[in-house]
C-alpha cells in the first residue's frame, strides 16, 4: 500500500521570517489533525537550515528544490547532495519544468542528478510533464515516456521503487488551470505502465506518483482519489499554512 505524499514546493519565495511563520503554522495545524499522508516541505536553499531545526522531532519531511550532481568542488553557485543531507534533507525535487525551461536542464543532466541523489541517500522527486502544444498535438504520452526513459536510465529497480515521480503538465503550473482529475489520473496510470515496461511490475506498483499543477483545497480530494495518484506537488497553495493544510486533509 503506497502512502500518499503531499510536498510543498516553495520555489523562490520566503525569507527566514516568512519560512518560520509558514512552517510553524503547518506544525501547529498538523499537531491537531490525524493525517494519513506524508507531508514534505521544500523551502529555498537559504531556508533549509532554519526549517530543518523547526521540524526536528515532527513527522514533516524536508526537501530541496534542486542540487548539482558532484559532492563538492569548484562549481560556483551550486549546492551538492552532501550539503543537502548535512542540513537534514531527505528529498530533492529534480527536473522541475522551471529548471528545464529557464536553466536549460536536459534529461541527461537530470539523470546524473538522480543517480547522485541515490549515491548520497536522497530520495529524488522527478518532475515530468508536457507543454500545452504537446498536449494539443497528442504528444503527451510519447513526450513523458521519453522523459522517463532518459531520466531513469541506469537506475536499478530497487532505486526506482523508492523514488517519487511528479506528473506536472507545464500548462497547469501556476496558471490556475488544473488538469481534470481524469486527465491527471490517466497520465499517472500511463507513467506507472511505462515504469513497469522499463523495470518490472513490482517497481511500478511501489513507486509513488504525484500530480502537480494548481492543486488547491477545492480540487485536491478529487485528484487524490484517482487510483494511480499517490500525492501532490504543490506550488502556490503551499505558501499559506491554511491552504496547504486544506490539501493535506482533503
Ligand atoms: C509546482 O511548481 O510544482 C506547482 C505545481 O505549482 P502550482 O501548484 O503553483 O501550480
Amino acid at each position: 500500500m503506497r502512502k500518499q505524499i503531499i510536498a510543498g514546493n516553495w520555489k523562490m519565495h520566503t525569507n527566514i521570517a516568512e519560512a518560520t511563520i509558514l512552517v510553524e503554522g503547518i506544525k501547529e495545524a498538523l499537531a491537531k489533525t490525524e493525517v494519513d499522508r506524508e507531508v514534505v516541505v521544500c523551502p529555498p536553499f537559504t531556508g533549509l537550515s532554519t526549517v530543518a531545526d523547526l521540524i526536528d522531532e515532527t513527522s514533516i519531511g524536508l526537501g530541496a528544490q534542486n542540487m548539482y550532481f558532484e559532492p563538492s568542488g569548484a562549481y560556483t553557485g551550486e549546492v551538492s547532495p552532501l550539503m543537502l543531507t548535512d542540513v537534514g534533507c531527505h528529498y530533492v525535487i529534480l527536473g522541475h519544468s522551471e529548471r528545464r525551461q529557464y536553466f536549460g536542464e536536459t534529461d541527461a543532466l537530470i539523470n546524473q542528478k538522480i543517480k547522485a541523489a541515490f549515491t548520497y541517500d536522497l530520495v529524488p522527486i522527478l518532475c515530468v510533464g508536457e507543454s500545452l502544444a504537446q498536449r494539443e498535438a497528442n504528444e503527451t504520452q510519447a513526450f513523458i515516456d521519453s522523459q522517463l526513459t532518459a531520466g531513469l536510465a541506469d537506475l536499478t529497480a530497487e532505486q526506482v521503487s523508492q523514488m517519487v515521480i511528479a506528473y506536472e503538465p507545464i500548462w497547469a503550473i501556476g496558471t490556475g488551470k488544473t488538469a481534470t482529475a481524469e486527465q491527471a489520473g490517466e497520465v499517472c496510470t500511463a507513467i506507472r505502465a511505462k515504469v513497469a515496461s522499463l523495470f518490472d511490475a513490482a517497481t511500478a506498483e511501489a513507486i509513488r506518483i504525484q500530480y502537480g499543477g494548481s492543486v488547491k483545497g477545492s480540487n485536491a480530494q478529487e485528484i487524490l482519489s484517482q487510483p494511480d495518484i499517490d500525492g501532490a506537488l504543490v506550488g502556490g497553495a503551499a505558501l499559506k499554512a491554511e491552504d496547504f493544510m486544506a490539501i493535506i486533509t482533503a
